[in-house]
């Protein structure tokens, strides 16, 4: 059985994300979207709040599994099974990290491939960043999340503005 990780922020999760979701669970028997929450980054969404809002634009999917995870992924792959880590590549300045990322884990555990999706051209300027500060900023974040997203989205930043 092919098990692929999909890791990532998810902070929040975009209509980018869902689209290499979508493709990548067609590649392999069960995908595991993984919420990475000891990054250096200082989410604006917290663990239970990245891990709720993809499990509600999900909903159900047989097989597609959303978990959160820290310490390195490689060893979050050995111990869920998984062979396969998928990534999402926008442009040429995604690509160099990606690239230096997938030549460690490869040097980490050299049975862990590293599956690179081009992002769809609709998608290649989607970033949860660009989300967060459109939301900031009061604009139409339903135009690049999920419909079950936006309110959470939303609702998020009119509490952060309101205590600061
Ligand atoms: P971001 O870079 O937007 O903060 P994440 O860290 O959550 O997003 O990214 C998780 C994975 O999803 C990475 O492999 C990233 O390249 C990919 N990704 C993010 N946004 C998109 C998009 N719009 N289209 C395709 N892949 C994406």
């Amino acid at each position: 059985m092919s098990i692929f990780v999909y890791p990532g922020s998810f902070d929040p999760v975009t209509n980018g994300h869902l689209d290499i979701i979508d493709r990548a669970s067609k590649l392999c028997d069960h995908l595991i979207v993984a919420v990475l929450t000891n990054s250096g980054k200082c989410p604006v969404f917290d663990r239970e709040e990245r891990l709720s809002l993809l499990q509600q634009v999900m909903g159900e999917r047989e097989n597609i599994e959303i978990r959160s995870f820290d310490g390195l992924l490689v060893h979050f792959m050995e111990e869920v099974g998984a062979t396969t880590i998928v990534k999402g590549l926008r442009a040429m300045s995604d690509f160099e990290y990606e690239m230096q990322m997938a030549l460690i884990n490869k040097h980490l555990n050299p049975a862990v491939e590293t599956l690179f999706m081009m992002a769809d051209t609709q998608y290649s300027f989607l970033s949860s960043s660009a989300v967060r500060e459109l939301a900031r900023h009061g604009g139409p974040v339903e135009d690049f999340v999920p419909e079950g997203a936006v309110e959470a989205i939303r609702r998020k930043f009119k509490h952060k503005d309101a205590g600061q």
